[in-house]
């Protein structure tokens, strides 16, 4: 059934669906295979925007976009080695509100919430509201910067960034270019794919006219993503000289294999973004079932190689706590 979306991208945010009944019918699916895995809520919510729904195939249990957003009773499984903060974020917490892992980059934490929940996802259990990004932060976190003179690029993350309306994000990149070090905004964000009008012209326009170099990182894992609404809103954001990579998470039964991962790539290409990063999953626990094993991550990387050009070939890499930069492997 396809869903109407004729809203602004704040109500497609209020309207997502967060009951696994309601997504079983709109889905065609039976209420009872449903039932059986949505204890998995009370872990982490569920959360899906009706765009991304649309992008699913009615019937079909083991949809590549139906299995990063379902519950599961596998999340339940204690798995050795899958914690809580795998990446030790709660820890390297320069300033609240900000990390300063990487040599030459900060990253905000800019919104803590998100308009999907992605089961895998390494922040599924951190503690936004402790690292929340208020104004009154900002003074400390320009302070920090400029005390730190190799700091030259900013990363907006979250959560998703782009959950802040247009507003603050042009404030924030109005304060952020009056830093004379800082030459770029980056910003990390999967809302384009799953509400494709989150991209606005306004947003775009003003942020190039801060004079910063804007690099757009985007989120998608399946070539199924990427649809021709996102598609025509991107366009001006690539006219504009706006950088747009993508970075994807390897995901059992969702793109663990060569075929689908070049297909998002030349879906990615299509729509004028490159393939970047190629993530091996971050331990969080109750994503276990998600694994992919680093043999299987090499001969996916090998078939990739033959055939793909090598530009559409993302890195392959693992974040590893405390490390100042991904590892490639
Ligand atoms: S959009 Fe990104 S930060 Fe938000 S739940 Fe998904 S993976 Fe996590």
């Amino acid at each position: 059934m396809e869903i109407q979306l004729q809203e602004n991208w704040q109500r497609q945010i209020a309207k997502a669906v967060t009951s696994p009944t309601e997504l079983a019918e709109l889905l065609s699916l039976p209420p009872s295979w449903m039932k059986q895995h949505s204890a998995a809520r009370e872990l982490f919510p569920m959360r899906v925007p009706r765009h991304f729904v649309n992008l699913m195939e009615p019937g079909n249990p083991q949809d590549p976009l139906l299995l990063q957003v379902m519950p599961h009773a596998q999340e339940f499984i204690d798995v050795a080695g899958f914690t809580t903060d795998p990446l030790v974020e709660s820890e390297a917490t320069s300033a609240a509100g900000m990390l300063h892992k990487y040599n030459s980059r900060v990253l905000l934490i800019f919104r803590g919430g998100c308009a999907i929940n992605c089961r895998y996802c390494f922040r599924r259990h951190f503690p936004y509201q402790d690292h929340h990004l208020s104004q009154e932060k900002w003074g400390a976190i320009e302070h920090y910067i400029t005390q730190h003179p190799e700091v030259n690029e900013v990363i907006l993350s979250g959560g998703d960034p782009l959950m802040a309306s247009d507003a603050q994000i042009i404030k924030a990149a109005k304060r952020l270019a009056k830093l004379p070090q800082i030459k770029r905004l980056r910003i990390h964000s999967r809302l384009p794919i799953v509400i494709p009008d989150r991209l606005t012209p306004e947003l775009a326009k003003q942020l190039k006219a801060t004079g910063l170099q804007i690099v757009l990182v985007l989120h998608a894992n399946h070539p199924q993503e990427i649809s021709a609404l996102l598609k025509r809103k991107i366009s001006l954001w690539h006219q504009l000289g706006i950088t747009l990579l993508n970075q994807s998470v390897l995901l059992a039964g969702v793109n663990d294999n060569a075929d689908t991962l070049a297909d998002l790539s030349e879906a990615l290409f299509s729509a004028s973004i490159l393939p970047y990063y190629l993530h091996q999953l971050d331990k969080v626990a109750g994503a276990a079932h998600f694994e992919v094993s680093d043999e299987t991550a090499f001969a996916i990387r090998a078939q990739l190689l033959k055939t793909l050009p090598g530009f559409l070939v993302p890195k392959l890499v693992r974040e590893v706590g405390g490390e100042a930069s991904k590892t490639p492997l």
